[in-house]
């Protein structure tokens, strides 16, 4: 079972190898690579993610802050912050910790962020730019999966790509980055007839629903490659994918595992993205 596991743990483990050397070359010509992260409010989610963030940054040796406001913060208040930052050439990469309280314009507040600094890749400029294959920040969980599959050895090229989820953050984003490695791509939703038709096509399935045990082993084509993006808690309120894992893992080449699958992945390419930010001040 093991040699169908494409393991999170190992790339992510890779790439923070090599932010590390990236960070001493950094810190050699003067450069400290500072990661500034804005939560606001107490979620108790969001202050898991954000922890894990500060955690990955002190073991690569990036500088991080936390910048803590209450959930009654103005939007003025936050974009004074935000601006703050931009400002602040000691920082490299600027991340608001989403989701926003409701009174807070989520898309004014994001596309505040200079998109110099804009490490989650998620300003309105950095989007468009990775659509157009121009050099950007390039979102961390899409990244993720795409590095997934380089390091499994699976070339995308002509591949019958099957994206389901169509979410800003990973769903759209991961078929545009699909696309660009010349995959003939669907992109599957809530409205989408007949998923399993089109799943049982592909050669890879990334399967970004938020529902747990969504893809299940009969909607598959034998041999067919799943990078599972669902973070969910089951019946029994254990962590698992959007990928039923075991009827799904006798039919397929390769799968990611949850946990120890995407996620992992995400937190390295945030990393990675801190460092290219920080490396843009030495041009
Ligand atoms: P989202 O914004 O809720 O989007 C979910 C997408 O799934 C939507 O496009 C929705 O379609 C589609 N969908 C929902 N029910 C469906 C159904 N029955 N059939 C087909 N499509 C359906 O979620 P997200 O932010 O993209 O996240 C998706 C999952 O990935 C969640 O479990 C989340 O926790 C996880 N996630 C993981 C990471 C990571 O680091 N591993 C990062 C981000 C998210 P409509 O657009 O038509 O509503």
């Amino acid at each position: 079972m093991d040699s169908k596991l494409i393991s999170g743990k190992e790339v992510s483990a890779r790439i923070k190898e090599q932010v590390k050397k990236e960070v001493m070359m950094l810190n050699s010509q003067g450069v400290f690579p500072k990661l500034s992260v804005i939560i606001v409010g107490e979620n108790p989610a969001s202050l898991t993610y954000v922890k894990g963030k500060h955690k990955d940054c002190a073991e690569c040796g990036i500088v991080s802050e936390n910048i803590a406001l209450p959930e009654t913060v103005s939007q003025a208040d936050l974009l004074a912050e935000i601006e703050r930052l931009n400002n602040d050439d000691s920082v490299h990469g600027i991340l608001v910790q989403l989701p926003l309280p409701k009174h807070i314009d989520e898309y004014a507040v994001i596309n505040a962020i200079s998109p110099t600094k804009d490490v989650d890749g998620f300003t309105a400029v950095n989007v468009g730019n990775m659509n157009i294959g121009k050099d950007c920040f390039t979102p961390c969980t899409p990244q993720g999966c795409i590095d997934m599959l380089d390091y499994a050895g699976i070339d995308m090229t002509g591949k019958d790509v099957v994206v389901i989820g169509r979410s800003n953050i990973v769903g759209k984003p991961v078929s545009v980055l699909a696309l660009q490695r010349s995959a003939t791509v669907t992109i599957c939703h809530s409205k989408t007839k007949n998923i399993a038709d089109k799943t049982r096509m592909a050669d890879i399935v990334i399967v970004a629903v938020g529902r747990a045990g969504f893809l299940t082993g009969d909607m598959l084509k034998p041999g067919a490659v799943v990078i599972d993006v669902g973070i969910n808690r089951n019946s029994e309120g254990k962590l698992c994918g959007d990928a039923d894992f075991d009827s799904c893992i006798d039919v397929v080449s390769k799968i990611t595992p949850v946990p120890g699958g995407v996620g992992l992945m995400t937190r390295a390419n945030l990393l990675k993205n801190t460092i290219k930010s920080a490396k843009n001040c030495l041009k």
